[in-house]
């Protein structure tokens, strides 16, 4: 393929990829926008394989890493369940962070081009910061994959004057990275690079390790983005212009959403990165245990929770993450078509941090085939819950807690969350009292309007449904 064929195969991709985001922006255009970005992706990969900067001798080499690749790719996106999408996603994050280190070390260590000068320096340069942004991608979205399935603790690191180490970090990776431009030799330049990696990957750890439960959907949104920028300092160093705007477009949108993330819970991007939040003193046992109780939970059965359902006229259903635990997804499907026949005003409120990766609830409602027009976000249904009859939440508990507005001493305050507690009554379905992903305490399990439908959300849906047959 001739480079003015590949260089049109290229934008056409680029295009491609813009008009993909632009459609994953809205969930009835968002299949489109996968498509669009399905295509540019084949376009780019071929575009590249045939392209002028691959010898015939190494393309099969590339087909070869392409089906290994391209096969474990499909049998994770097979097996993967929908609850361990968010872990996938990091993982995959990790693995734009090492592929950036590894084409870094590899373009510093080939001689074939020879860069002299000011073009030298930037060459290094674009070495040292892809392989700087890659290592802490790396790490951190290992120690995001580990936090998200839980085999590390919600509960943040802390170590004592950690900003003080990162600052003292960042101050070495500079330092190292004047000895690294300045090396004469390749040799000389690896021993700086080397440890200015060593302290990214620590950084990474570091970075993430300090996060609390609370914190993490902006964690994962802003290592999307850093994958971005790994991605777009590979491209730089590759002087593929594909891979710098593909990272610019990663990298800024990743960007937006985090800035979307920390509107959603009222928390300034920095104060995150500096860590800790979803972790203080008032914070009860770590994720899972029992709550301390404050008052009395009262219960109530799937027939009681039909008969509530079937009388009222206004119903709103908050999602949260157990309903995609239990994929309970269709059956609440199926109980809305049932009260809507009824005449039932049915919507749903989506909190943007339900669940456990941005979107995640809608994309579960979206599969089941809820109709987009009764999904509502949370700053257009908020308001409606006084005129509400029933708020039914489905697996959620931090996005419905009250302390996050009435208690200054909680570890979420200041978090918007859905006032289920303003409708005339709310039902939790869920397994125990345990907490959710941040650890805290819920007050509204004890509000006299709110009753408690214990048991696996799937299992209650059944027999409400069964029940509003009947
Ligand atoms: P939570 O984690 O707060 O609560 C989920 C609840 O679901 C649990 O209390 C659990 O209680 C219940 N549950 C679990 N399995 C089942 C089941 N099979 N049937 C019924 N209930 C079940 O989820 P929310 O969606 O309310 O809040 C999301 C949390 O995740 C927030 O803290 C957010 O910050 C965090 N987060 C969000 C990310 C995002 O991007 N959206 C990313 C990372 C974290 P029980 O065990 O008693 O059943």
């Amino acid at each position: 393929m001739s480079q003015s064929l590949a260089t049109v195969a290229y934008l056409g991709a680029a295009i491609l990829f813009i008009l993909s985001l632009g459609g994953l922006s809205n969930p009835e255009t968002s299949r489109r926008g996968n498509v669009f970005g399905m295509v540019g992706m084949a376009l780019a990969v071929l575009a590249t394989v045939f392209g002028p900067r691959v010898s015939t001798s190494g393309i099969a080499w590339i087909v070869v890493a392409l089906v290994i690749g391209g096969g474990v790719g499909l049998y994770a996106a097979k097996v993967v369940k929908m609850t361990q999408m968010p872990e996938l996603v990091a993982l995959m994050h990790s693995l734009v962070g090492l592929a950036a280190c590894l084409v870094g070390f590899a373009s510093y260590v080939d001689t074939s081009i020879v860069y002299q000068g000011a073009e030298k320096a930037i060459h290094e340069v674009e070495i040292y910061v892809g392989i700087l942004i890659g290592a802490v991608t790396f790490s951190g979205s290992l120690v995001a994959f580990g936090k998200l399935n839980g085999k590390i603790g919600g509960k943040p690191l802390l170590l004592p004057a950690r900003h003080w180490l990162n600052l003292a970090a960042l101050l070495v990776v500079m330092w190292l990275g004047r000895a690294f431009v300045h090396a004469d030799t390749v040799g000389a330049g690896m021993l700086p690079l080397l440890v200015m990696t060593v302290i990214a990957l620590l950084f990474g750890v570091h970075m993430v390790m300090a996060i609390g439960g609370a914190d993490m959907p902006v964690v994962v949104s802003m290592l999307n983005s850093y994958s971005g920028w790994a991605a777009a300092a590979t491209g730089f160093m590759l002087s593929n212009d594909l891979l710098i705007v593909t990272g610019a477009l990663v990298g800024s949108s990743g960007a937006i959403l985090s800035y979307i993330m920390c509107q959603a819970m009222n928390r300034n991007f920095i104060s995150v990165i500096a860590g800790g939040f979803g972790s203080g003193a008032g914070a009860p046992a770590a994720k899972g245990a029992a709550a301390e109780p404050q008052g009395e939970a009262v219960p109530i059965s799937a027939v009681e929770t039909a008969e509530l359902l079937r009388d009222a006229k206004s119903v709103v259903i908050v999602p949260g993450y157990g309903m995609a635990v239990a994929q309970a997804q269709h059956t609440v499907n199926e109980i809305t078509r049932t009260l809507r026949d009824k005449g039932v005003n049915v919507r749903f409120a989506i909190h943007p941090v339900a669940g456990r990766m941005p979107g995640h609830m809608n994309v579960l409602l979206a599969e089941a085939k809820v109709p987009y027009d009764i999904v509502m976000e949370m700053d257009e249904i908020n308001d409606d819950f006084p005129d509400t009859d029933v708020a039914m939440v489905i697996g959620a508990n931090d996005i419905v807690n009250p302390a996050a507005q009435d208690d200054p001493t909680s570890p979420i305050a200041g978090m918007p969350v859905l006032e289920v507690w303003k409708a005339r009554h709310s039902i939790v379905m869920k397994r125990s009292m345990a907490s959710g992903y941040a650890g805290v305490d819920n007050p509204l399990f004890y509000k006299d309007n709110n009753r408690m439908l214990f048991g696996d959300a799937k299992k209650m849906l059944d027999e409400v449904l069964g029940a509003l047959k009947a």
